[in-house]
């Protein structure tokens, strides 16, 4: 039985990643990123050491969509 790493993290930012599974330690809740798409282009990105380890953040997951940025206008 695999357990999640604590990783709470986005290895691209550095942020909050709203990992449900590295925040509970349990593969029996869903993750946001189960239903999200994440780009392959964001995938790419991530350090290959960290790669299938530590969840992105919603932000950097979909910043490759062209999602509107809240911060800037
Ligand atoms: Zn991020």
């Amino acid at each position: 039985m695999t357990t999640p790493l604590p990783n709470l993290t986005c290895p691209l930012c550095g942020g909050d990643n709203q990992c449900a599974p590295a925040n509970t330690g349990s593969f029996q809740v869903d993750c946001w990123c189960r239903t999200a798409p994440v780009p392959s282009d964001a995938l790419a990105r991530v350090p290959a050491e960290q790669r299938g380890l530590a969840c992105l953040c919603p932000r950097c997951a979909g910043a490759c969509e062209g999602a509107p940025r809240s911060t800037e206008n």
